[in-house]
């Protein structure tokens, strides 16, 4: 077996045990290339299992966080999808592949930017990458079926819980930076929001208003 081919079945074996079965998600995370969305010497440890420095302090997440995630939203091949924190792209080209159409919105110009090419490149059409402040959601394209968040807020930020269809689901990071963090997944129901908590993690914060860089 090739380097190659070894690195990516050992990908694969360490998303299945921790806890990542979904076979579309699985298939997904199987065909897309990880090393595209990662830069410079990072590259060679593109299939391993952690979260990686990109770009503006930022980092690409855990694979198997991204995993899970992708797994606990229930994506279905008719879901509009709405992602904040498009970091370096790939939890977004995941769910392009699971979705119908795919928004994904971050704070930094240069990641958007860096991003959009990677989806050009690889041949992504239906992901729209946009530069805003992520945690007004999307208004213009609301409601969404499904929506990811990949930075953390103290509490759901309440236009996101606004521009949830009802049967969407949306899963999120909460709590503080610096602390430990839940990921919780919010559906919303005809009366209100159901709220289940799934695991620890720790994501950089959702920071309100646009990064400054040029
Ligand atoms: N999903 C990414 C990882 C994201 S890291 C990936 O697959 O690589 C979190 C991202 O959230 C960072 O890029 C950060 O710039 C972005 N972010 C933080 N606060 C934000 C906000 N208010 N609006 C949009 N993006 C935000």
């Amino acid at each position: 077996m090739s380097d190659e081919a070894e690195r990516k079945m050992q990908f694969l074996f360490a998303l299945r045990s921790r806890g990542v079965t979904d076979r579309a998600v699985l298939t997904a995370m199987e065909k897309i290339d990880r090393a595209a969305f990662i830069r410079h010497y990072f590259t060679d440890r593109a299939y391993e299992d952690t979260p990686l420095p990109i770009a503006c302090g930022q980092t690409i997440s855990q694979p198997s966080v991204v995993g899970l995630m992708t797994q606990a939203l229930q994506v279905t091949s008719r879901d509009k999808v709405l992602e904040i924190g498009t970091g370096s792209g790939y939890q977004a080209a995941i769910l392009s592949s699971l979705a119908r159409r795919v928004y994904t919105i971050d704070r930094h110009r240069r990641l958007v930017t860096e991003a959009r090419e990677v989806f050009e490149r690889l041949g992504f059409v239906n992901i729209t990458a946009l530069i805003a402040d992520g945690s007004r959601g999307l208004p213009d394209q609301a409601p969404f079926d499904r929506i990811v968040v990949t930075a953390a807020a103290e509490d759901p930020p309440g236009p996101l819980l606004a521009q949830l269809k009802i049967g969407g689901i949306m899963v999120l990071p909460v709590g503080q930076s610096d602390a430990v963090q839940s990921l919780i997944r919010v559906t919303r129901t005809e009366d209100g929001f159901d709220y289940d908590e799934l695991r620890p993690v720790r994501f950089v914060p959702l920071v309100e208003g646009l990064g400054n860089e040029p």
